[in-house]
């Protein structure tokens, strides 16, 4: 499962425009409240960013290859 989420260097001029980015180099990590994140790149521009996954969609990501298991 391919993570996505917000890049705030695309939705700059346009918030529409940053929606929905792959991630590249996605690395999952836990929260202290115990939720999901992911940290990556934006597939779209290489800037960083981040996205709160659900349990079943990190899972998934780290069960899928997609990101890298850093919890
Ligand atoms: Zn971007």
């Amino acid at each position: 499962m391919v993570v996505k989420g917000y890049c705030m260097k695309c939705g700059k001029e346009n918030k529409e425009n940053g929606k929905g980015k792959e991630m590249k180099d996605a690395k999952m990590t836990k929260t202290s409240r115990g939720g999901f994140m992911a940290k990556g790149k934006c597939s779209t521009c290489g800037s960083g960013m981040c996205a709160i996954m659900s349990k079943d969609n990190a899972e998934k990501a780290v069960a899928d290859g997609d990101a890298e298991k850093t919890y």
